[in-house]
Parts: structure tokens; sequence; C-alpha cells
């Protein structure tokens, strides 16, 4: 018989080991291993019983053991000094700290908003589909580790993302199992006199809701990050309501709409409340982690808009200038959409809303048409771009617009990025569309194995302890690498077959069956590691291309290779799940399955195991379509070499000795030719130089070369990579200014929010009669290098005063077709009238280079609150490109 209900019964301790309940709430005990060791120690066996997993350590274990421990003096003084330690970490002073003192200009945020539809902490909570949430996870670690301030907004879902299993023929199985929220380190967010806090969203009446939708909050402690995870699943809600947060990317269309307004609207309610409830300060940044969570700033101006008077356009200044968006992928398919009437439904409609958190706006979306105008909303995720949809609402769109700070994950997808959303600001070249690039990194305390800490803490103790002096890693004497490296890819071997032998038996097979299990890989063959999500461009059956050139690498007498491999399917994608039935079916072959091994349920811990084993990490994906990628960072760290098609970070990072680059065909139009030719230069790269270098010893048995190559990649890759680079990338990049730019927003009751409403709608209307009227030069005929050419140009600047724009001479290299390549610019001085109309702007063009080169002139509108100057999408050029080739220029 199936129970009705299901919950979880708390263990209570007793009072000595209280401390236990405190270890175990801090998500930190997931990547602190002495915090493990302690967990471990409580009782061992039950430990491997539960999966690690300390919540339901202290669940099972027995009041025998809890009453024995109790007594434990040894027991008791460890739990606490790690009581001890959690308390100085979560309270030290940290480098964020010491920022006010080092960078006087700008006074640090107090708070920063961090918000992301999934979130890798821990495989305990199976909140995360893949990239998106690991990077989440290790941002939200990283800046704990860092002080900075951050508060984490996200979904509890109940059935997370899928677990994976196989079917007897290799086919994808997804299982959903409930996740109890009383069963994880999760509190709920309650009011001081212990009501629980509940978030409402008020729905269109016809929506076809029974109700408004509600929320509760549960409350993560993630190191010294606070985590708010919105859970619709509360007895007031209908039952459709309640399955709003039930899976991760489960339902499409309304669903998933849904869900993003609780993510983003409830999100932003639930901060409210929690620093209501706490006194933490408010957040002055928010970060938008992927489109999905960009109602975040709709609601941020419903806020301004009711509880502050500013009209739509003020507050859209001051939210912009406080919100970083951060695009992640270049897959058209990754990108949030909805058609336009379901935004329609769901904000035009004027429904009588009940008190919420926020002051009790009545409506949440204009209601009677007086908050925030469903039009202005539609503006906002519209595709008015060349080659855009006028009927569908793009989310990633919706974010650009509504944040002044832009980033891709890498520096060439922020350059893939601006060719895609280069249509935004219409009229300026690719390389001057407002978006940048912080390439991501990882989390060294999750991803970095014991052993190697403990290596790298005996012989470089400078880098564990301040991360600087990396080039010492060269000199760690290259046995005792050698004997780490052993030691985890042994530890991958037998966690393969442990693996592999549990999902044999789950596809049906008995004891007897599966005894070949047994001899599964080698601790002493070159190993190559495969495991990300499978969506097709990531291309997981690319080194099946030719299955006899596979084969040959495997068995190869002398120089055999190992592959593991694992990854998801998406549970729709069809496709993608034949690709793994694809690889399954070839590893399940009687011939190979020693050495080809595919490991269901990719995940945080199977991660961990791979990319510490793994000597060598393949990542084989259409270039450009990775946005950054991280597995291949973590298992560099961890002395793996990475063997990749140039794409993401590896484009920017690759040296020609850190590793390999797989040759990419790109710009070659029939992928099916682009398949075979990377395919092949693959199987050629693994067998002239990866099994080469790893099977050539020295009399001492070591890989010389490959040993300098591992290292070279620790010493050069390791400060690069880590989370640490990358958080300090965003605080010092975008945090700060962003921080700056808000409160020169909100000054003196939102003055510059008022003032720059005001002065960009006067620029916008008087834009269209601001023109580059006559331009001439004077200059040499022949001139040389150092030589300067005069330029005078006369504009017309219509209703708009000359402290409104900016002149300059746009100038340098050009193409063929006479394009300037990344120029240089000059602004122009004067601005006095000219008899007959205009202004008149002169200034002095350096030719600072030989050969062929141009110049041009265009006005740009001009605010000190303005921080870029593509910003409004608005230029004004010469009618016909004034250009001046000259070959003989010298
Ligand atoms: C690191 C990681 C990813 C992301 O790896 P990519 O290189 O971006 O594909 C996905 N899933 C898990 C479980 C990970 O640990």
């Amino acid at each position: 018989m199936k129970a009705i209900r299901r919950f979880t019964v708390r263990t209570v301790l007793p009072e000595p080991l209280r401390g236990l309940e405190e270890l175990i709430h801090n998500l930190r005990w997931s990547w602190h291993h002495e915090t493990l060791d302690l967990f471990r120690s409580v009782d061992p066996a039950l430990w491997e019983a539960v999966g690690h997993d300390p919540v339901r350590l202290l669940g099972e274990i027995s009041p025998e053991r809890l009453a024995s421990l109790s007594r434990d003096r040894r027991f008791l003084r460890r739990l606490q000094n790690a009581t001890e330690e959690l308390h100085d970490y979560l309270t030290a002073p940290r480098w964020y700290q010491g920022l006010a003192e080092r960078d006087a200009d700008v006074a640090p945020p107090s708070s920063i908003a961090y918000f992301s539809p999934e979130y890798g902490i821990a495989a305990a909570l199976p909140q995360y589909s893949g990239g998106l949430g690991i990077l989440a996870g290790d941002h939200l670690k990283t800046a704990g580790d860092m002080g900075v301030p951050i508060i984490a907004v996200g979904l509890l879902y109940r059935h997370g993302y899928f677990s994976q299993s196989l079917s007897p023929d290799g086919w994808q199985l997804e299982h959903y199992p409930a996740i109890d929220p009383n069963g994880l380190p999760l509190r709920l967010l309650r009011h001081a006199d212990g009501r629980p806090v509940h978030i409402t969203i008020g729905m269109p009446p016809g929506a076809g809701r029974g109700g408004d939708l509600r929320a509760q909050v549960w409350l993560a402690q993630v190191g010294r990050v606070p985590q708010l995870l919105l859970d619709s699943d509360v007895e007031e809600n209908d039952q459709a309501t309640r399955d709003i947060t039930d899976r991760l990317y489960g339902g499409g269309g309304d669903h998933r709409l849904l869900q993003e307004m609780l993510l983003g609207i409830g999100g932003v309610r639930a901060i409210r409340a929690y620093c209501e409830i706490t006194g933490h300060p408010a957040p002055e940044v928010f970060h938008t982690n992927e489109g999905h969570a960009g109602f975040l700033g709709l609601e941020r101006i419903r806020e301004l808009v009711s509880e502050h008077g500013l009209t739509f356009d003020e507050a859209l200044e001051a939210v912009r200038a406080g919100t970083v968006f951060t695009t992640h992928t270049p897959v058209p398919a990754g990108i949030d959409r909805f058609p336009r009437e379901l935004i329609q439904r769901y904000f035009g409609g004027s429904g009588e809303e009940p008190d919420g958190p926020s002051g009790g706006a009545r409506g949440v979306w204009g209601a009677g048409g007086s908050d925030v105008p469903v039009e202005r909303i539609l503006e906002l995720g519209a595709e008015t771009y060349p080659g855009g949809d006028r009927t569908m609402f793009n989310m990633a769109v919706m974010g650009m617009r509504l944040a002044q700070r832009v980033n891709g994950v890498s520096e060439l997808h922020g350059r893939v990025s601006r060719e895609m959303f280069g249509g935004l600001w219409g009229g300026f070249d690719t390389w001057e569309v407002p978006i940048g690039s912080i390439t991501n990194g990882v989390h060294a305390g999750t991803w970095v194995a014991r052993e190697m800490f403990d290596l790298a803490a005996r012989e470089v103790p400078s880098v564990v302890e301040t991360g600087r002096g990396w080039d010492a890693v060269r000199a760690v004497p290259p046995g005792d690498v050698w004997r780490v490296r052993r030691v985890l890819r042994e530890r991958l071997v037998h966690d393969t077959r442990r693996r592999l032998r549990e999902s044999w038996r789950a596809r049906g097979a008995s004891e007897a069956e599966v005894a070949w299990i047994d001899d599964v890989l080698d601790p002493d063959v070159l190993t190559i590691g495969f495991a990300r999500r499978v969506p097709s461009y990531k291309r997981l059956t690319l080194m099946l291309r030719d299955p006899d050139r596979l084969r040959a690498l495997l068995l190869d007498p002398e120089r055999p290779v190992q592959i593991v491999i694992a990854g998801k399917a998406h549970p729709a994608d069809e496709g993608g799940k034949r690709l793994i039935q694809e690889i399954v079916r070839f590893s399940d072959g009687e011939d190979v399955r020693h050495r080809i091994v595919f490991l269901p349920d990719y995940d945080i811990d199977l991660a961990r195991v791979l990319v510490q084993g793994c000597d060598v990490w393949l990542n084989n994906p259409l270039r450009p379509l990775e946005a950054s990628g991280t597995s291949g960072m973590k298992a560099a760290l961890n002395g793996a070499l990475n063997l990749s098609i140039r794409d993401g970070w590896w484009d920017e990072w690759y040296d020609g000795q850190n590793g390999w680059a797989i040759p990419s065909a790109d710009g070659l139009a029939a992928p099916d030719r682009r398949d075979a030719l990377e395919a092949a230069a693959l199987y050629d790269l693994i067998q002239d130089h990866v099994a080469v270098t790893f099977y050539d010893r020295d009399s001492a048995g070591l890989p010389r070369r490959w040993l300098e190559m591992v290292e070279h990649t620790i010493a050069t890759l390791g400060p690069k990579v880590l989370a640490t680079r990358m958080l300090r990338d965003y605080v010092e990049k975008y945090y700060l200014p962003a921080a700056a730019s808000a409160r020169a927003m909100s000054a003196g009751g939102y003055e510059g929010a008022r003032s720059l409403a005001a002065w960009k709608q006067k620029v916008a209307k008087a834009w269209p009669a601001v023109a580059v009227e006559h331009v001439e030069t004077a200059g040499d005929e022949s001139p040389h290098v150092g030589a300067r050419l005069s330029v005078r140009v006369v504009v017309e600047l219509g209703d708009l005063d000359p402290s409104d724009v900016t002149v300059e001479a746009v100038y340098g290299r050009v193409d063929e077709s006479d394009s300037l390549i990344e120029p240089s610019y000059l602004e122009l001085t004067g601005g006095e009238p000219v008899d007959g109309g205009g202004r008149r702007y002169v200034g002095e063009v350096p030719l600072d280079r030989s050969g062929a080169f141009g110049y041009s002139v265009r006005v740009l509108p001009r605010h000190p609150l303005l921080p870029g100057r593509a910003e409004m999408g608005l230029v004004a050029v010469p009618p016909a490109p004034v250009g001046m080739t000259n070959g003989d220029l010298r």
C-alpha cells in the first residue's frame, strides 16, 4: 500500500551533540573534508549505507550509538573544533572585506542578489541539470570563501532533475525520486512569530488556475551565503499550482512561464521578506544567471513604480543600473522564449490581489492598467532585430534590456554573443556591442581531490594558502605527482566497476553474468574521460564515427586506451537518448567492454571521481556552441590534460603545452563531412601524441614528458580556472561599477533615474534630426606614419545641445571592403554654430600605422550616467562612409 503522505521524523540530538545539527545545516560540509571525516566517524558503516548524506545519517542512527557518542570525549572534542572552525569561516574578514581599503573609489555593495534557475551544490540536492547549475553552485561557494556578500535565490524542485538508469537495450530511463525538504538541510523562512513566510503572485482571472500562486521559502546556508528557494507545494494552492515547482525544466509553455515568474518576481519578494525578518541589508546589485530569472527586473520596476512613484522609464533606468545579466549559451534552443499571448495573459490580466509581503500592492501587473503596462513588458522581450520573430517574447533579450551590464562566459562566447545579439544595438559594429565576457571558473574545494590538496599543501603551501606562487608547481617531484595520479586513477577504476555492476543488475543481469566486471578497466592504462549533458552539439558519439579505428585504439597491445563516459539526455530529447544507446551498445561489446564504459546517472559525485581519476579530459563540441565548459577545468586542476576542440575556455587558454587541440573544421557547412574530419583528427591525436607521450617512460618508469605537461597545466591554468579568479572579475568589472551606477540613479529620491529617463526621451525624440552634414580633411596627399590628418565636420543636432552628444572620428585599419577593423576613436572638439545651420567640430587624427587606412565620423548621445557609447543604440554617421585608403601610406 502506498502512503498518502510522506515526511521525515527528525532525530532529537542529545545536548552534547547539538553541534552536529549546526554542521549539517551549513552545506559547507559538502566540500569540507574534515567535516565529512567527522560525519563518517559518527557511524562508518551507516555513512556508506546512506550514501554520505548526513541528514539521513542522523535520521537513521541508533539511539545507542548517539548515547555512546555523547559520552565519547575524543569525538566531542573533534565536534567542538569543527563547529568553532565553522564559526571562524563564517565570520573572519576575507578578500572582499579588504576591498574597501584597497579600492576607495566605490564602496563595495553590502549585498548582492544572485538568481539562478538551478544550483549544483551537492549530490544530495539534485537541483541542477548541468553546467549552468554547477557554475551557480561554485559561484556561491567561492563567494563565501572570499567573503562576497551574495544572497542567492532559486526554486526548490520537489522532484529535482531526474536520476538516470538504463534499460536492458541501453535506452535512458528517468526517475524522479520525491524530495522531502524536511529530509534536507533546509529550514522554512518564518516570520518572527513563527508563521512561515508566504509569497503571493496574483494570477489573472481566467488563466485557468484556481487562484493566486503562493509559495513558501526554504532557506539553505551555503557556507557564508544564504540561499532562498521558493516552493509552490503548499496547501493553499490547487494541485496544478502546487506542481509548478515539481521538476527542473519539466513542462513547457505555461508551466515554464509560471516557474520563471515565481523565480523572478517571487524571488525578489522572498528577498524583501528575508531582509525584513533578519535585518540583512537590501541588495544593491542583482545578478541574473541566464534569462530564466529575468522577471526579477519587472518586479523591481513594479516596486519603484508603486512604492516610489517613478514612471516606468525612470524605474527602468534605476533597475538597469544595478543589474548584471550573464548569458550562457549561443544555442538557440537554450534560450527561453514564450509566445507573446502568454505574457499578455499573465502580465496583462487585472485581478484583485491580496496583500503580498512587499506592502500589498494591488494587481501585480497593472491592475486597472495602473502599475506596469503589459505593452512595456512586451517591448522588453521583443525580437526587434533582423531575423527576430515578432510573435515571441525572448527572455535573453529582456535580460539584456533590463541590465546595463551583460556578459558571456568566455572570450569566444563574448564574441559570439556580440554577433548574436548585435541587432539590439543596431548601427554599431559588432565589437562595440556592449556584451563583455568573464570566463567561468570552478570551486577548488569541491573539485580538487584531497590527495592533490595534500600534495600541494606539502610541496607548494603558498598556492594553497594564498593562491599565489603557482610556478613552484613545476618543482614538485614528478614521482610524487605520478603516485597521486595512480591513486586517483585506481579509485576511478574501482568506482567504475561498482557503478557498472549496479547498472548491469538494474538492467536485469544476474550476479553470475556480471563476473567480467571485476576486470573492467586497468589502473595503469591511459584513461580518457568524457562526461556531459547530451545535447547534439556536444557530439557524444563523435568517437564512434569509425568504430574500427576506436576499437584499435582501445585494444592496442602496446599503448591501450580506456574510456569512461557519462551523461544525461534531456527527458524530451529522443535524439540524445539514441546517442546514449549507441554508446551503450558499443561499450556492451564483449571485445571492448573492459576498455570502454558508459556510467549512468552523471551527477556531482560521479563528476568528482571522473575529473579526478582521468588522465585526459575529452571535449568535442561543435565550435563555437560550447559557451565555456567547466568540466575540463576541474580535470586540469587534478592534473589531467585536456584534449579538446578549441571552443569555450579552451579556445582562450590552450597554449600548445597544456594538452591538445583537436582541429576544428568549423566554417565547413556540411555537418557530416565536418564530423568525419574532426573524428579522424581526434583518432590521430590520441594515437600519435596522447598515447605515445603517456607510455613513454624513463628508467624509473615515469612518463617524464607527460608529467612536465601535467605540472605545466597546473602551474599555468590553476590560477585562471579557479572560481576565485572568476569572482574577482565579477566583483571588479561588474558588481562594483553596477553598485556605483545604481547609487547614482537612486540618490536624492531617484533624481538620477528621473533625469536620465527624461534626457533619454528627449534624445530619442530629437535623434531623427541629428546628422553629419559635411566632412572635409586637410593633409598631405601621400602622408607618412606620424603625420596628422585634420578633420573638420559640420553636424546638425536638431533640438539637442552640444553637451548631449559626442562627435568623434573613428579611424584605423580597413579591410578590402573599406570596413574599419578594431578602430581607434578621437573626440572632435568645437560645437560652434556655423552660418547656414549646423555646428562645426574639428580634430587631428594621428596616422599611426602604415598601410590601408580609413576613417569616418559619427555622432553619439552622451550623458554622464551612460556607461557605454552604444547603450542607447543611437548613432548618426555620414550618408556614405567617408573612407580614404591609400596603399602607399608609410
Ligand atoms: C562540471 C559539470 C558539468 C558541466 O560540464 P561541461 O564541461 O560544461 O559540460 C555538468 N554536469 C556535472 C555533474 C558537472 O560536474
